[in-house]
Order: C-alpha cells, then sequence, then structure tokens
C-alpha cells in the first residue's frame, strides 16, 4: 500500500519568522536616510518584489539579499549586512516562535515512522537558522526550498521531490500551498487555526463542505490578493485547525 509523505509549509503554518517584526525594519532603519521625503523603503522592496513575480521569477522574488542588493544598488549604496545574517542575528527566544499544537502534532507522526519534509517558499538559508532555533529541523528528512528546487510554490514541479510517492501537503496559504498542491496532484490541507469553535467539533473533511466554507475561502484569497475567478484549483481536500490533526489525514490515504 501506498505510504504517502508528508510535506509542511513552514512560516504561518509551523513557526513564525523574523523577518516582519525584526529584519525588514532593521533593513528600512538603513535604507532611510538615503532616500527622497515620502520615499518609503519598504515600497522600494515590495517594488522591486513585485516586478520578479510579475516577470514570473518565483524562485528569485524569494532572494532577499539580491533584492536588497538590487535596491542598494539603484541608491549607489552597498549595505554592510546581509539578510542572512540579520536573520541569524534574530533568530532567538522570544523574536520567533512555534504554534503551540506543532511539537506534539510532529512528535505523533514521527514515532509513526511518516517521512516528513520541510517544503517552503523561504530560502534555506532564511529558514533553517530559525527551524534550528525552534527545534524544528530534526523532524525533516529534508527542505525543499526554491534555491534547492529551482520552482516556488504554486508551480507544481516545486511538488515533484516526493514523486514516486505519494504527497499530502499542509500549509497555511491557498495561493501557494493549496493551489500548487492541488495542481500537482497532491493532498492539500489548509490550516487555519481561527476557525470559530463550532467548525472544531466536525472533521476535517467536514468543514470543507460547511455552509460558510466558500466565503471563508473568498476572504482568505481576497486578504492573499487573489484576483482570479475561484476554481477548484483553489479549494483545500481538508481543512485542519491543528497539526495534531493530520495524522488521521494520514492515516485515511495510507
Ligand atoms: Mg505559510
Amino acid at each position: 500500500m501506498d505510504r504517502p509523505w508528508l510535506s509542511f509549509d513552514l512560516d504561518h503554518t509551523l513557526m513564525i519568522n523574523p523577518f516582519r517584526r525584526w529584519v525588514f525594519p532593521e533593513i528600512s532603519s538603513w535604507l532611510a536616510p538615503f532616500l527622497g521625503p515620502g520615499d518609503q523603503p519598504m515600497e522600494r522592496f515590495i517594488a522591486e518584489r513585485k516586478k520578479r513575480l510579475e516577470a514570473q521569477q518565483l524562485s528569485a522574488s524569494y532572494d532577499w539579499d539580491d533584492i536588497l542588493l538590487t535596491v542598494s544598488a539603484e541608491l549607489g549604496v552597498h549595505p554592510p549586512f546581509t539578510i542572512e545574517k540579520l536573520v541569524r542575528q534574530h533568530s532567538a527566544t522570544g523574536k520567533i516562535w512555534l504554534f503551540s499544537d506543532v511539537l506534539p502534532g510532529l512528535s505523533s507522526l514521527q514515532t509513526k515512522g511518516i517521512p516528513m519534509v520541510a517544503a517552503t517558499n523561504g530560502f534555506a538559508k532564511y529558514q533553517r537558522p530559525v527551524t534550528d532555533h525552534l527545534g524544528l529541523t530534526p523532524y525533516f528528512k529534508d527542505f525543499h526550498t526554491p534555491c534547492s528546487v529551482g520552482f516556488a510554490k504554486p508551480e507544481p514541479q516545486f511538488f515533484r521531490f516526493a514523486e514516486p510517492y505519494s504527497l499530502i501537503h499542509v500549509g497555511d496559504r491557498l495561493d501557494q500551498d493549496i493551489l500548487g498542491a492541488n495542481r500537482a496532484g497532491a493532498i492539500s490541507v489548509w490550516i487555519d487555526r481561527d476557525l470559530p469553535a463550532e467548525w472544531h467539533e466536525l472533521s476535517p473533511k467536514e468543514r470543507c463542505f460547511h455552509p460558510l466554507f466558500r466565503s471563508r475561502v473568498e476572504e482568505k484569497l481576497a486578504r492573499e490578493g487573489w484576483h482570479s475567478p475561484i476554481t477548484e484549483e483553489n479549494l483545500p481536500n481538508y481543512l485542519i485547525v491543528s497539526i495534531k490533526e493530520v495524522l488521521t489525514i494520514w492515516k485515511n490515504h495510507h
């Protein structure tokens, strides 16, 4: 019988990284004196990233050091740090954290010997310092990232690492995790820890038939900046509120 692999998105699925609260503000403070009045440092960053996304250069849009160098070069300056170094500095207790269900959930999966991998759009050099500090790294056989795979979610090629085995992918983003997993023919599992309590009594499958499921999907996709029509490809196979629910799903497909 097939023994599916499990892959996990990292950011907002398992952990909170230091970028938004610590790394980006530090870059902003450094860049600000080189900009004109009213020019926002992070807007420069976002504009460069948007350019890469629009050019379909998905992997390059996660290469934050290259984005920093490009923006700095436009201003005729050179950063005295790398983003990789900032991430290492800020991968510290109190600045990054795990959701409380993560270690119990991953431990129970690990005791069953289920092959687990991290499948993230963050480059390994930015993710490993965080997962190392949080004690997550040992749970994963491998880290699949745009820098190792050459593709990024939601490109279906990103998920080819599990072949010839089937894959169950767990993530928080409908436009990346769920869309990519569905396009790759994997089982897609959406984690939404903010689901109202009444949904918790339903099974992860039943939640996808809740009368408000569709509107919840629409609201999340809108927050993610999705402007295209919503199709079957945007809909997860399962909806969970905790990593502890993954084992039951895995057993359904084993
Ligand atoms: Mg995520």
